[in-house]
């Protein structure tokens, strides 16, 4: 690490300079696919725009604000559908195999973004192309099959139907085994507002219902033919990053994260009353043990191999993979579910129809609380519901995936359900902007609370540092590398998280802001956020820097990093705004500010006041207005985005 700050403005201008006449940023690749006319346009991007949007969920909104007027019904043919990767895609090192899925979202009316790891984004950057940007319905079910840097409209109609394992064994009868494939499911099919996009039965763009909007188009997979991979511009710096990694990764902490994964998260939080439970309505789950699953699953060229791997058991295949950390609470605790057999059960079911597992997991167990308190009756459900009844939830998301009976009303996800039911039920939702709530309880990380709030997309525990690394020591290189991106040296704790006071103060703020933006540049470059990341990760802000200098060749900064992820969020946030969107919007569910009922974590609650003082301080730091919480003209302006005014 070589101690570069976002404080050294000249220098990174000089660095600038430099580069306008020794660089050019490479040009985007655009392919624009319109299904309803069957004609597919390459469109260029120049480098010197690419660059203030360079790649991923950043060029994707972009070109959403570009191309598509607000108001746009988000199951209509109107939506625009972008996947998109980074000139970093497919680069021979870890964490470099990444795509953006965004659209505007079934689910919550607002920005569509969520990203997908394995295989395919390298193949698809192998082909030279930078976004897909899919418009239109086609009248019959179509796949695209992307070769040679271009895509052919192919006839889906025998795959129509079929689980994502039978539909990847067509396509590759078709194709050959050369191909990566991406995919709805029936639940795609289908709408439901939650479904997504699986990648090889065992990898998602699963937030926000992307795979929804894949269903109304009539578009069921993406196949990628493999190509020769890119290669770095300066390959021997390029090695150093290797060489560095895997000195890094010879440490107990990286054995230890290969063998448990995320499912090692479930142990301690159940410990510490953190584990959320029936419906989010505790922490406190002394009897659920989790499940055990091995890892060394990988993505493209990763020694990380962090991906859970399932065994072969009845009723379990293995190539639908093995459920994470978000799954196991959302399908398991969140319903109540003690047995592993069971959740591993319901994380095939959600591969192979295509739903994302943690809104598939969190409705589920919203019907249960509102069966529980007699919002829903047994004649309405077909069945009777109960905390921790397997058979009831895997019947329960078969029914949502078809649509069938009650299964028709969830499959609008829990917000438009409560509606729905009425009474109380829009009280017993655990969502945000009408997405459901991941396993990471805000009431132990004050900071999520704010972002479950104010991300773009609604709740999301991957958009910004989780608090526990304000508990970094010091000296570690999470503390070296979070105060590079501008953390306050006061805003680290001194006591253990046990005893930590559980709230939002201004130097939390401004940590919970300062991640989230570098969160985004990682989620525009389409980095992996296990491997690159502010703190506990492998390779922090300065290997990203000598990522872009050794991979393509740009010199920057950390302070023009940091204002690519800033401008991603005002970009969707901007979305958002048009949308109709407001600081109402920035909202957090009821249940939150009700004490916890027993465990350890009894009468940890959020506190209203707390979280609307810190709120308005996120407004003002962000720089946003503070009547609407939306980016200003000055704001957009400041960030090179006149043209959004
Ligand atoms: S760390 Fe895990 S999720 Fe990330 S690229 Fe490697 S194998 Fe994939």
């Amino acid at each position: 690490m070589t101690g570069r700050r976002i404080g050294c403005r000249i220098c990174a201008m000089v660095r600038q300079v430099f580069m306008v006449s020794s660089f050019d940023f490479p040009d985007a690749v655009v392919l624009n696919v319109d299904l309803g006319r069957g004609t597919v346009r390459r469109e260029i991007i120049p480098g010197r725009d690419y660059r203030l949007y360079p790649g991923g969920s950043a060029l994707a909104v972009r070109l959403l604000l570009e191309k598509m007027n607000p108001g746009v019904d988000a199951l209509s043919p109107d939506n625009l559908l972008v996947f998109a990767v980074s000139p970093f895609t497919g680069l021979p090192t870890a964490g470099l195999s990444r795509i953006a899925a965004a659209a505007k979202s079934p689910l919550t009316g607002g920005i569509g973004d969520s990203q997908a790891g394995g295989f395919l984004p390298a193949e698809f950057a192998a082909n030279g192309i930078s976004a897909l940007a899919v418009s239109g319905r086609s009248e019959q079910p179509v796949y695209l099959h992307i070769k040679d840097g271009t895509a052919e409209i192919r006839p889906a109609g025998h795959i129509w139907g079929k689980t994502t394992g039978d539909g990847e064994d067509l396509i590759r009868e078709e194709l050959g085994c050369d191909v990566e494939i991406a995919q709805i499911g029936p639940a795609g099919e289908r709408l439901v507002r939650f479904a997504c996009v699986v990648h090889n039965c065992s990898r998602a763009n699963g937030r926000t219902g992307m795979g929804a909007v894949m269903g109304s188009k009539n578009l069921r997979a993406l196949a990628v033919s493999r190509a020769a991979k890119p290669r770095p511009a300066s390959p021997e710096a390029f090695r150093d990053i290797n060489r560095r990694l895997a000195e890094r990764l010879d440490d107990p902490f990286w054995e230890d994260f290969k063998d448990t994964g995320t499912p090692g998260n479930v142990e301690p939080l159940r410990d510490m009353g953190y584990l959320p439970r029936n419906n989010y309505s505790s922490g406190w789950f002394p009897d659920f043990k989790g499940i055990r699953i091995k890892g060394g699953g990988k993505c493209y060229v990763c020694p990380l191999a962090c991906k859970r791997v399932a065994e072969k058991s009845p009723g379990v295949e293995p190539r639908y993979g093995g459920p994470e950390y978000g799954t196991i609470a959302a399908v398991g605790s969140y319903c109540g579910i003690t047995s592993g057999e069971s959740i591993k059960i319901s994380h095939q079911i959600c591969n192979m129809y295509g739903m994302d597992t943690i809104s598939c997991g969190a409705t589920v167990s919203f019907a249960i609380d509102c069966f529980s308190k007699g919002l829903i009756s047994e004649r309405d459900a077909g069945m009777k519901l109960s905390f921790g009844d397997s058979e009831s939830v895997h019947r329960l998301m078969m029914m949502v995936a078809e649509r069938e009976g009650i299964g028709d009303i969830l499959a609008e996800g829990s917000a438009r359900a409560a509606q729905i039911i009425g009474r109380g039920a829009p009280d017993l939702v655990t969502a945000t902007k009408g997405q459901e709530l991941p396993a990471h309880m805000p009431h132990f990380k004050p900071s999520l609370s704010l972002i479950y709030a104010v991300n773009p997309g609604g709740a999301d525990h991957q958009s910004s540092e989780h608090d526990t690394m304000l508990f970094a020591q010091e000296g570690s290189h999470a503390r070296r590398w979070l105060s590079s991106l501008g953390v306050s040296d006061d805003s680290f704790a001194r006591q253990s998280p046990r005893k930590a006071k559980m709230e939002m103060d201004g130097l939390r703020v401004r940590f919970a802001l300062l991640t989230q933006r570098f969160y985004s540049l990682l989620d525009t470059l389409c980095l992996c956020q296990f491997v690159w990341g502010p703190s506990w990760q492998a390779l922090g802000p300065d290997d990203v820097l000598d990522l872009a200098s050794s991979g393509i060749g740009w010199e920057t900064s950390l302070e023009e990093l940091m204002e690519i992820g800033e401008r991603k969020l005002n970009m969707m946030r901007h979305f958002n705004a048009r949308e109709g969107f407001t600081k109402e919007d920035d909202a957090l569910p009821r249940r939150f500010f009700e004490p916890l009922p027993d465990g350890p974590s009894k009468g940890a609650r959020i506190d209203r006041r707390n979280f609307d003082e810190a709120r308005e301080l996120y407004y003002s730091l962000a720089g946003w207005d503070a009547s609407s919480g939306n980016p200003s003209p000055e704001k957009l302006k400041s960030l090179s985005l006149e043209w959004l005014i």
